[in-house]
């Protein structure tokens, strides 16, 4: 029988212990604040945001909304984000992707404070997790490592295969695992024997974008088996990138999707924005 890891649960604990880390800090007179910036009324962004703002209430972090017009130029957004850098009652702060095409997303994301990166997407923090060194970490990948440890999943010395090697899942996935001491492969568009590599996985992190690409013939008996993915089926359902129902059965333990990884990426964001560096 294989373990199901419940990211609505884990994520729920982890909100409850920052709340209650935020409550202390109050206590000593500290806040938190989160400055989120929206360009534009892409309706899947709002939702993002929306729910981000609703955590931030939850767990007792102050949250600045900044909606800005879809015409907003390069410059205004930089000259706000200029302003939240230096504002000493802001500690975090993120602008929702995607931004309208005429902004250059590259230019906005080197612009925030790597200090105030609660996203981990600023070189400065990616760098830092690739040396070893502390910093901010990409929320998705973070929220992950959390899943398997508080799933009682050990990972050093395990074969883990990220399949994927995007900036915000696939590569920041790797370097953790790597510092969890797991021995990690990472695949992607190009690799070759594709299955004869996911098969030697004791772990296999599932973050390509295409929904249930990964059945039963990519698994190890008694894998566990991560699936990053979230996909939309013709009848409106939630899908990953892993057939659920053809891998569970060989798994030790596998995330469903909805409800595994994707409320682990707002949990760790506000994690971020209690703690700081991981
Ligand atoms: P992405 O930027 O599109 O990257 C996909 C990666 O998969 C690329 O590295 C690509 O290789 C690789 N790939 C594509 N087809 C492949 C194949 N046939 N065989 C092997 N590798 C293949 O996607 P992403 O942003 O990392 O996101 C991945 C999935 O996770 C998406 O479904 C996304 O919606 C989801 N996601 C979920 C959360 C969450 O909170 N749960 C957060 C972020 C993303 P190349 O580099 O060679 O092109």
């Amino acid at each position: 029988m294989y373990q199901i890891i419940d990211g609505k649960k884990i994520s729920q604990e982890i909100k409850d212990e920052l709340k209650e880390q935020v409550a202390q800090l109050k206590a000593e007179g500290k806040s938190r604040c989160l400055a989120v910036v929206q360009v534009g009324n892409d309706p899947a962004s709002g939702v993002y945001v929306n729910n981000k703002k609703k955590a931030c209430e939850y767990i007792g972090i102050d949250s600045l909304s900044y909606e800005l017009p879809e015409e907003t130029n390069e410059e205004e957004l930089l000259k706000l984000i200029g302003e939240l850098n230096t504002r000493e009652d802001v500690n975090g702060i993120l602008v929702q992707l995607p931004v309208p095409k005429h902004i250059d997303e590259e230019k906005i994301l080197l612009a925030i404070a790597p200090e105030k990166d609660v996203d981990g997407f600023h070189p400065v923090n990616v760098g830092n997790l690739s040396i070893g060194r502390p910093g901010y970490v990409s929320c998705t990948p973070a929220g992950i490592i959390q899943l398997l440890k508080r799933s009682g999943i050990e990972i050093e010395g395990k074969e883990c295969v990220v399949l994927g090697r995007s900036n915000i899942v696939g590569k920041p996935m790797a370097m953790l695992l790597l510092r969890e001491n797991g021995t990690v492969t990472v695949c992607h568009s190009r690799t070759k024997n594709l299955k004869e590599i996911t098969k030697r996985a004791d772990i296999l992190v599932a973050a390509i974008g295409k929904p249930k690409f990964i059945d039963a013939s990519y698994v190890k008996e008694g894998a566990v088996v991560i699936d990053v993915g979230i996909h939309r089926n013709e009848n409106n359902k939630l899908c990953g990138d892993v057939d659920f129902d053809s891998v569970a059965p060989h798994c030790s333990a596998i995330t469903p999707v909805p409800g595994g990884v994707g409320p682990m990426t707002i949990a760790m964001l506000m994690n971020n924005c209690v703690n700081g560096v991981l």
